[in-house]
């Protein structure tokens, strides 16, 4: 049974959001960027983001399920998350954790007002699933890190004030021993930022060089090469915490799909897709439950991160190649007509359903990450 004091936050989010909702975003990249700007500061000044965080920091303070809760009830209204979702989800919880009394005063009200956006630097050219490999390197010359390197598939960090970057910092050191975590100035000089366009057309990822970048010491997270842990608990929340945040829009898409089913005549084999798709919700569902008990606890970053991870990618892959497959077989009568499915929308979320399987981690190597540390098997690289 849910508390009445969760219903009645429910209750008013449901009805702010009727009245505040944004019209749908605009299909151009940059003017959807701008209007999600604009979105994410509406949702910071009614109180809306850093609902779970420390209210003296700037947040309100309440607890991961009055956050789901909002979450669960913009999905429903049709309503946009944040823009800052790197800041707010990935880089913002090992902030909260590592982060001094100075940079926790410096650097969480922008992130959480959306004033500052944050992107992730961790990917490199060579390094992606073997990580602990990057070879960007930051030298330490007094009181300040001098950065050089490349990394790649930054997400947003063409429109990112500040990216969190995995350096090495001593090459002499076992690989992942010597790599530190620094918070990156992205207007310092010697940055530059490349945009690359993805099959969705959206310029959304980026290649980050860095040359000479001066980095003040003071922008250290953690101790100095031990980046690694941070390394693990970012990614942590990236897996657990993104398959949190997107079930409530599953579902959201999965009864639209549903509706538009009943509505005509879908062929033999839909009634077993949509079953399958049906199962994977439920499934992701349970485990949200858990993923709430384990946040809760402190219990991320931990393997069962990676479960959550790899049954979201199923999850989006199911229900959007069903719906694809769908949008295709009904060319000649739409659909999408008289319903709430928005035939582009559900490409967009098909090429982003792809991608699923592949940031944060791959599946293979979330699948390894089970194998080896949820199942106790020997390790076999
Ligand atoms: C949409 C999107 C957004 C992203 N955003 C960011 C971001 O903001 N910041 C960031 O730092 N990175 C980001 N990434 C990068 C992402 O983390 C990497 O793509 C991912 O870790 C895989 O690394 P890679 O691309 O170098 O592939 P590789 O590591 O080269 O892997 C290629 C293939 O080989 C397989 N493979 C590799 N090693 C093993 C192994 N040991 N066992 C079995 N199979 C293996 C992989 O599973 C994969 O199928 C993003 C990626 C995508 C798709």
């Amino acid at each position: 049974m849910t508390p009445p004091a969760l219903e009645a936050y429910r209750a008013s989010a449901r009805s702010w959001l009727a009245a505040s909702a944004p019209p749908p975003l605009p299909q151009d990249y940059r003017l959807r960027t701008e209007a999600l700007r604009e979105w994410h500061s509406t949702l910071y000044r009614s109180g809306w983001v850093g609902i779970d965080w420390p209210r003296e920091l700037g947040g309100q303070g309440l607890s991961l399920e009055h956050a789901l809760i909002f979450i669960e009830e913009s999905a429903r209204a049709g309503a946009p998350q944040p823009f800052g979702a790197i800041g707010l989800h990935v880089v913002g919880p090992t902030l909260l954790r590592y982060g001094t009394g100075e940079q926790l005063a410096r650097f969480v009200e922008p992130l959480l007002s959306g004033k500052e956006i944050w992107c992730q630097g961790f990917s490199e050219p060579d390094a992606g699933s073997d990580l602990a490999s990057l070879r960007t390197r930051a030298v330490l010359e007094d009181d300040e890190f001098v950065l050089t390197g490349q990394k790649i598939w930054t997400s947003w960090a063409d429109d990112s004030d500040w990216c969190a970057v995995l350096a090495r910092t001593d090459p002499d050191r076992a690989q992942h021993k010597g790599i530190s975590y620094l918070l990156v100035d992205m207007k310092t000089p010697g940055v530059t930022v490349r945009p690359i366009t993805q099959i969705t057309g959206d310029a959304e990822f980026c290649e980050v060089f860095f040359e000479d970048v001066r980095v003040p010491r003071s922008n250290l997270l953690g101790p100095l090469h031990g980046g690694w842990e941070l390394a693990m608990h970012t990614l942590g929340h990236e897996r657990s915490g993104y398959a949190l945040r997107r079930r409530a829009e599953l579902e959201v898409s999965y009864r639209n799909l549903l509706d538009a089913i009943r509505l005509g005549d879908s062929g033999p084999d839909v009634a077993v897709r949509i079953g399958a798709a049906y199962v994977t919700l439920r499934g992701l569902s349970a485990l949200s439950r858990r993923a709430v008990r384990r946040a809760r606890n402190g219990e991320v970053p931990s393997p069962l991160d990676s479960v959550d991870k790899l049954a979201l990618a199923k999850g989006e892959q199911q229900l959007f190649g069903t719906a694809l497959d769908l949008l295709g077989a009904h060319r000649a009568a739409p659909l999408t007509e008289g319903t709430s499915l928005d035939g582009e929308q559900i490409v967009k979320d098909y090429l982003h359903g792809r991608a699923a399987s592949v940031y944060g981690g791959s599946e293979q190597i979330q699948l390894t990450i089970v194998a080896e540390r949820l199942l106790g098997l020997p390790r076999m690289r």
